[in-house]
């Protein structure tokens, strides 16, 4: 194969033939991108004739000069990679490690009339390799964005975890003097219904026109390609797998509405002034467990992190997993309270809900109750995500086991709230 990433291939097969850009990857199949925007991959061994329709097309890019508009706030875009920068990616075949604000205005030239964009790259992953150190560095360069004294940042993001990264900054960075807004993108920027560009333009708009300090996501709001919600950094959740609207407030409420188009942006919440200075307090301890309880969990799993710092379970329903004995079957269940009943001396462990809405009790079933007599203890309506990203950070500077257990409890960057209200559901 002589083809170059880019070029344009006629591919011939016994079943059809194919014409699309060429993408090259490894294994034993050719892919390559229709004009539909979507990627096929065809079987080597299927392949009659493969032939050039037309070498890739060198794209010269202008060097304009970006004018800095005084009226305008300044905002800096992290990128961290995902699909919302992948329009680069695609054409070419290869991963394009340049994000500069002279490519971002290109490809959002609405941007212009917002703000004046910075930019710098900070990672190119997917998100779903990103890890704790990845947090660790985000939030120091957020800080760094801070100290620059600019308006607001976006941090770019690829959707997988996303929420798990707007919570670590959330405790890692408390009482933040500007908004920091993640932005993601469920369809790449060369399809037609992708979200990149809607996300991105009302993130900075929201930006240029809020008193709002904190993290938050910004992404679609529904299935129109009109308004974005602003939603909260420690309780939203991604809940579709391909949905531009997948991302939904867990117990709470978006923030706001923001459709940059109409020139609407509708608080939701009450948005509170901040005059306190910054708290950066960077660290996560990463031997701790989320473990997702399921029928048929054994003791012995348990086992595996006997060595462990801390461990968070997504129980089922109000918070429970087995524990009963009730026949024959269910026997082992007293070997599972009592390892977790020893274990619980030497370790916090907590308890989400794998329901994912509503509010943890251990009150109301005597497993709840034989649980919490082991010691286990309830984390309230906080999402187990965020609870295991919490519970993390707070094991990087506290050792104090009773301190912990207060702590885990107290809302400190929006993770817990009071009560729950009617409207805080799907
Ligand atoms: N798996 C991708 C990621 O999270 C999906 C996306 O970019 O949205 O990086």
């Amino acid at each position: 194969m002589n083809y170059k990433a880019g070029d344009l291939i006629k591919v011939k097969t016994k079943e059809g033939v194919y014409k699309g850009t060429y993408i090259p990857r490894k294994g034993n199949s050719i892919v390559i991108k229709l004009e539909s925007g979507y990627n096929i991959g065809i079987d080597k061994n299927k392949i009659d004739n493969i032939s050039l329709v037309r070498k890739q097309k060198k794209i010269k890019q202008k060097k304009e000069k970006i004018k800095q508009n005084n009226k305008l706030p300044t905002i800096s875009i992290l990128h961290t990679g995902g699909t919302i920068a992948s329009k680069v990616d695609y054409r070419t075949g290869a991963v394009h490690s340049e994000f500069s604000p002279e490519e971002i205005l290109r490809m959002f030239p609405e941007l212009k009339e917002i703000a004046n964009i910075r930019s710098r790259l900070i990672f190119q992953m997917f998100s779903e390799d990103m890890g704790p150190e990845h947090w660790e560095i985000l939030a120091k360069e957020v800080k760094k964005e801070i100290e620059k004294k600019v308006d607001g940042i976006i941090i770019t993001h690829g959707t997988d975890i996303i929420h798990y990264t707007s919570a670590a900054l959330s405790f890692m960075l408390q009482n933040l003097p500007i908004p920091v807004l993640l932005v993601g993108a469920q369809r790449s920027s060369d399809r037609g219904s992708s979200d990149a560009s809607l996300n991105l333009i009302n993130a900075s708009y929201f930006i240029s026109k809020t008193s709002f300090n904190g993290v938050a996501i910004c992404m679609h709001e529904n299935t129109e390609d009109n308004s974005c919600l602003i939603l909260p950094g420690t309780k939203t959740r991604k809940m579709h797998t391909s949905r531009r609207d997948a991302f939904k407030a867990v117990n709470d409420i978006p923030i706001a509405k923001v459709d940059y188009k109409k020139n609407i942006i509708e608080n939701i919440k009450k948005i509170k002034e901040n005059n306190e200075s910054l708290i950066s307090n960077i660290g996560f301890e990463k031997k701790i467990a989320l473990i997702k309880i399921r029928p048929g969990f054994s003791h012995k799993e348990l086992e595996f992190y006997k060595n462990y710092k801390g461990i968070i379970f997504e129980g089922t329903g109000l918070g429970h997993l087995a524990v009963s004995v009730l026949d024959k079957h269910t026997k082992e269940h007293k070997k599972t309270l009592d390892m977790i009943k020893k274990l619980s001396k030497k370790i916090p462990i907590f308890m989400a809900s794998q329901c994912i809405f509503g509010r943890v009790d251990m009150n109301v079933y005597s497993s709840g109750r034989d649980l919490q007599e082991a010691g286990v203890i309830a984390l309230e309506d906080m999402l187990s995500e965020t609870a295991y990203v919490k519970l993390g950070w707070l094991l990087s500077f506290e050792k104090n086991q009773k301190k912990i257990k207060e702590l885990m409890l107290k809302n400190i960057a929006g993770e817990i709230s009071e009560r729950t209200q009617l409207n805080e559901f799907l």
